[in-house]
């Protein structure tokens, strides 16, 4: 039976991320997909590198601080992938943040972004409006822009995996995770991979499986504690309108929340919502309302869309977050990632729920840290925020 020091569940961007960890830190790891790498959630996300301006409404200064110091060593480390875009927060006399607030949040959100040059922020003259892609002037007072990145989710996620693989971890996919069992000196995993049942065996077991983390985790003997979660689904779709000038973020007229409109592959993205989601993670999709819900804001902002229909959506997709269980509305629950262990110290089993594509590398350096000390002695190959990612 092949002996690893870490077998990492799911080829999402967490996944990804340990694995690279792991294996730049000198040990040895092999990642389990069962379908393909990102196929998960990090390929549905609103592929936004940012430090989450939205989320200093709610005092999460720390995780806002976080995510701009991992935007600005992903644009360093990923040039390739992670592009710094200007974004446009249109005012009009009716939303409910106003420019000094908006300006507020800036000057904060630069403070815990270190005032480095992509934290420069201000307002769009009015002289400038007509090269906003067709914005809506009417009823605007005043244009705020800053900086924030996108990336291509899932493109990232095949880059770190590469990575680590250049670090000398391992692929195995599709393999599905069937059940694992603890043992005093690790784990035991089984898997199902190319149609025959695997066996292996790992000092610790990292549950990146994201919406599927809570499934995989309860085929784990002796049972683990697991944390109590819901799943909030987020639609996207894409639509034959050409925004060329930045990233809109805009809010929606129905329940306040933040929208955007973005570039993307030749057309416009726009998401996301939040639906209570209660299915099986593999079922999740699209729903109708979702759509008009995505359209009906848009169409407030850029009057080019009325008339576009759900028949003219060139593509559309759903993805689950993973957020606390709580009885208050999604938009305003942590986005902070929950690490949960079996175990502490030396813990045989990791899981991770929830998160941020942002946070990728950081989450996964937390995981190393939290279970170095399951891990033999080895000597490091590579400081992940020192290595190159590139499209894979
Ligand atoms: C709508 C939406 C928009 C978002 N937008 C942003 C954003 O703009 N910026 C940002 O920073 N974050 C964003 N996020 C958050 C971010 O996308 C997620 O935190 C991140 O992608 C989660 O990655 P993951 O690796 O944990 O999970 P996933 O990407 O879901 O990966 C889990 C993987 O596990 C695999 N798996 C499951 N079961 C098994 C098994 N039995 N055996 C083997 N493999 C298995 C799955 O196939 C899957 O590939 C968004 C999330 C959503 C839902």
């Amino acid at each position: 039976m092949k002996e690893y020091d870490v077998i990492v569940v799911g080829g999402g961007i967490h996944g990804a991320g340990v694995l690279q960890a792991v294996a730049a830190a000198g040990h040895s790891a092999l990642l389990l997909e069962k379908g393909a790498l990102a196929s998960g959630t990090s390929s549905r996300s609103s592929k936004l590198i940012h430090g989450g301006l939205r989320y200093l409404e709610s005092g999460q200064f720390a995780l806002v601080r976080e995510s701009l110091r991992e935007r600005a060593i992903l644009l360093r480390i990923a040039s390739e992938l992670v592009q710094l875009k200007p974004f446009f927060i249109p005012v009009y006399r009716d939303t409910r943040r106003r420019p000094w607030q908006l300006r507020c949040g800036l000057a904060l959100y630069a403070l815990l972004g270190g005032f480095d040059s992509s934290t420069r922020f201000g307002s769009v003259p009015r002289r400038d409006w007509g090269r906003l892609d067709g914005l809506q002037t009417r009823g605007l007072d005043a244009v705020i822009h800053y900086h924030d990145a996108q990336t291509d989710d899932a493109q990232l996620t095949r880059a770190v995996v590469q990575s680590a693989m250049s670090l000398g971890a391992e692929l195995a996919m599709p393999a599905d995770f069937i059940d694992a069992r603890l043992d005093e000196s690790g784990v035991t995993v089984q898997c199902r991979l190319a149609g025959s049942m695997l066996e292996c065996r790992a000092r610790v077991l990292v549950n990146a499986a994201g919406p599927w983390a809570t499934s995989v985790a309860h085929r784990i003997r002796p049972a683990i504690g697991v944390p109590d979660i819901d799943l909030v689904q987020g639609t996207h779709i894409v639509v034959p309108l050409q925004v060329t000038a930045g990233i809109y973020y805009v809010e929606s007229h129905e329940d306040g929340r933040a929208v955007f409109i973005m570039p993307w592959k030749g057309a416009t993205l726009i998401g996301t919502t939040e639906t209570p989601y209660r299915g099986e993670p593999d079922k999740v999709h699209p729903l109708p309302a979702e759509e008009d819900y995505l359209l009906g804001v848009a169409c407030r902002y850029f009057p080019a869309l009325n008339g576009v229909t759900r028949a003219q959506i060139l593509d559309r997709f759903a993805g689950l977050r993973v957020l606390p269980a709580a009885s208050q509305a999604a938009f305003d629950r942590s986005r902070e990632t929950i690490f949960s262990v079996d175990r502490d110290p030396n813990p045989r089993v990791l899981g991770i729920y929830g998160g941020k594509l942002t946070g990728w590398r950081a989450a996964a350096a937390h995981v190393l840290g939290r279970i170095s000390g399951s891990l033999p002695a080895a000597s490091r190959r590579a400081a992940t925020d020192d290595l190159i990612l590139r499209r894979a």
